[in-house]
């Protein structure tokens, strides 16, 4: 099996990324991530503001996918994410949620003991995910920092996006030329305090492709439900994008008229935040699979 080594990593996603490795449409294939700050931060005595911030959301590829065309749909199947045994969290003056009240920078190593994640004797069952994941965005879309989420994916900070479930990004560039990093041992809805459990981690996945099909924003499916991520400039933007998309969604696969299909929209589909801490904020719209499978909206795009 290839493993691509987080030796090989990118900081921003552009249309013309050169590829560090090859893999085939139903191919596994492992890859080595680092944590977010690229394992700078090893101590809670250090200074989490005197890191070197060119090194920050490292992001291990591109990886080139043979066959991979404009227009075409990446499927990725997150079949494992295997962390390290301790990550780091941390408060920054003005990051976050709440980062007026953060008057000092704070530092915790924490460690992961039995599939829980220990703070203070307080435990946190594990639920690692993948927070930036992404393919070679649009030319028009220019240098896209790998900190940034868009419709190429990047720094969605999505907690779905985690073992057992399948990502759906749009293909721009031959090859899609797909790069990931940012693994989060937890991370809770919104990512308020500016960090998860950010932690080095070997992600194992299995790429495949739909031809001649391409969606406007990236899909993941989760046993229960298929969630538009959407992002905007605000919460509010990224929740009417999110929610756009899940209606046409709705209309397209079940053959409704708009009316009915917002309607149902407002009955079904839960908004969750994704995240409110990265350059733009992401909204997720949580489509039930009990309305519609992930492949009914697939296949009617
Ligand atoms: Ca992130
Ligand atoms: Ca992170």
């Amino acid at each position: 099996m290839k493993t691509i080594s987080s030796s090989k990593v990118i900081y921003s996603f552009t249309y013309d990324m050169e590829p560090v490795e090859t893999v085939s449409p139903g191919e596994v294939f492992k890859v080595e991530t680092n944590d977010c700050f690229y394992q700078q931060i090893e101590r809670e005595d250090q200074i989490i503001t005197e890191i070197d911030y060119d090194r920050i959301n490292p992001a291990t590829g591109p990886i080139y996918v043979e066959g991979a065309e404009p227009g075409d749909i990446l499927k990725i199947k997150i079949l494992d994410i295997a962390v390290a045994g301790k990550g780091v969290s941390g408060t920054v003056p003005n990051e976050g949620a709440l980062g007026d009240q953060v008057t000092r920078p704070t530092i915790r190593i924490i460690n992961i003991e039995d599939g829980y994640a220990v703070l203070e004797g307080i435990k946190v069952p594990i639920e690692p995910m993948i927070g930036v994941i992404g393919v070679a965005p649009k030319e028009e879309d220019g240098k896209l920092p790998t900190e940034m989420p868009w419709k190429h994916g990047g720094n969605m900070d999505t907690k779905d996006i985690k073992k057992g479930s399948t990502l759906y990004l749009p293909v721009y560039q031959k090859g899609a030329l797909l790069a990931l990093g940012d693994c989060h041992a937890a991370m809770g809805d919104g990512e308020i305090c500016f960090t998860g459990l950010e932690i080095p981690a070997v992600v194992t996945l299995e790429v495949d492709l739909i031809k001649g099909k391409t969606i406007e924003w990236p899909l993941v499916e989760t046993d229960e439900y298929t969630a538009v991520i959407a992002s905007g400039n605000t919460l509010d933007e990224a929740l009417y994008l999110a929610a756009s998309e899940a209606v046409k969604h709705l209309k397209n696969g079940l053959n409704l008229t708009w009316e009915d299909a917002y309607i149902l929209a407002g009955l079904a589909v839960d908004m969750k935040i994704s995240q409110v801490v990265d350059p733009k904020k992401t909204v997720r719209a949580a489509i039930p699979k009990q309305i519609i499978a992930t492949e009914r909206i697939i296949e009617s795009l």
